[in-house]
């Protein structure tokens, strides 16, 4: 934690959200219709409308309508009168070591949430928020000890996606040669808070990134994390279709009712008979399953081995995540050694078992390790508080 970090202060030029205003990032197309419509765009228009200011919002990044210039002089006016496009303000961004960049970024009401990118050797991938908080209550992860404030709206958690290509420099520039590389190629629902648990919003959120006429991120290229919402996998692989990872962590229902709690609700078993379903809806690849390691706790060779008795007939990758230790957290990473023989049995089952690097530990930036720096400010005063027994 003693690396230096990259504090700084940004100079992108940004808008700030106007009162009164509706927002026109995150509206699906025909709510971006609906809302050209009401505001007197003829009805014959306004689908060749949908499509213009969609690719100036998505393709080109354009925060404000005097850009659309494909547009009548008038009509822009009209629309800059009624509508605003806006993002999260970002309060913070901080640069690891390893290049990761950790984004808190302030929203309406005055909350705040982390996106984190990482940048890797062939792709680079935007890990994104879906609630401010959580209300599920997993005892490793940094999050969960964070009251749930509320779900993100689609424009938030698209404005996340929008953020990141501002600060990135990675809009095209009109005119130039196209360039086929693409810095964030890779969505994944990871951030804080369970997407399942504000599914409309984030379905919408994904319908606008995967939009091929705009951020046209593949929905083989988005990974949605949960915690195992059993009531909405079916829904996510018919409504968004994306690939999908389960924090599973566990291979016996006593262990997960402890680490993830809402195992209580939805047992191992019929977390599994739910997933089981899933590619086949979906069309989609593997299920990852997400393992994190914790010392003497999810660890043994035992477990290895009934993790891949468990899955057996799902194509699956497990990915093995040593845990990121933060403040105050009851558990240990499991020594490397452990991890190495607990991937081998999984390697050797025929599955890929990748342990994922931590990246941008220096900025707590690592899976779990997420929780906005007013609340920490608050858990801080909270701590102080309780100590001198007020
Ligand atoms: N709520 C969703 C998505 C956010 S958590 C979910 O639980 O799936 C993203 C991933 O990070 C999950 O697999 C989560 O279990 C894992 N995680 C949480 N805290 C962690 C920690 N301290 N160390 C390592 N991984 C952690
Ligand atoms: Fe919420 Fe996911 Fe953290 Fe569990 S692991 S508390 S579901 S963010």
């Amino acid at each position: 934690m003693d690396a230096p970090i990259t504090q700084d202060v940004l100079t992108i030029p940004r808008k700030l959200p106007e009162e009164g205003k509706r927002n026109l990032v995150g509206l699906t197309r025909p709510q971006l219709l609906e809302a050209l419509v009401a505001i007197g765009t003829p009805e014959r228009q306004a689908k060749m409308r949908v499509g213009q200011i969609w690719q100036w919002i998505y393709h080109w990044g354009a925060q404000d309508f005097e850009a659309m210039t494909n547009l009548a002089k008038g009509y822009r006016a009209d629309l800059a009168r009624h509508f605003q496009i806006s993002r999260p303000e970002i309060v913070t961004r901080q640069i690891s070591e390893d290049g990761t960049r950790k984004y808190l970024l302030r929203i309406a009401g005055g909350h705040e949430v982390e996106a984190v990118y990482i940048p890797e050797e062939n792709r680079g991938t935007l890990c994104i928020s879906s609630q401010v908080g959580c209300t599920l209550t997993c005892s490793f992860c940094h999050t969960g000890t964070q009251k749930l404030v509320r779900n993100l709206t689609a424009a938030e958690i698209v404005g996340q996606v929008l953020v990141a290509r501002d600060d990135l420099g990675e809009w095209p520039v009109p005119g130039a040669p196209k360039d086929e590389t693409r810095l964030v190629s890779n969505v994944v629902l990871m951030g804080m808070g369970e997407p399942l648990y504000n599914f409309d919003n984030v379905r919408d959120a994904m319908k606008v990134v995967m939009d091929g006429e705009g951020l046209s991120i593949s929905r083989r290229r988005i990974t949605l994390s949960t915690s195992g919402v059993v009531p909405e996998i079916a829904r996510t692989a018919q409504e968004i279709g994306c690939l999908l990872a389960i924090s599973f962590h566990a291979t016996t229902d006593e262990v997960r009712d402890k680490l993830v709690p809402i195992n209580k609700r939805w047992n191992i078993q019929t977390l599994l008979d739910a997933l089981r379903e899933y590619p086949r809806i979906s069309n989609s690849e593997r299920i990852t399953f997400e393992y994190v390691m914790l010392k003497d706790v999810n660890d043994s060779d035992a477990d290895a081995r009934r993790l891949v008795k468990l899955i057996a007939g799902i194509p699956a990758k497990i990915n093995l995540i040593p845990f990121n230790e933060w403040p105050g957290a009851p558990y240990q990473r499991s020594d490397w050694a452990r991890i190495e023989a607990f991937s081998d049995i999984v390697h050797k089952a025929g599955y890929a078992s990748p342990i994922r690097t931590p990246r941008g530990e220096d900025i707590m930036a690592a899976c779990g390790q997420l929780k906005s720096a007013t609340e920490r400010g608050r858990q801080r005063a909270a701590d102080i508080a309780a100590q001198a027994g007020l």
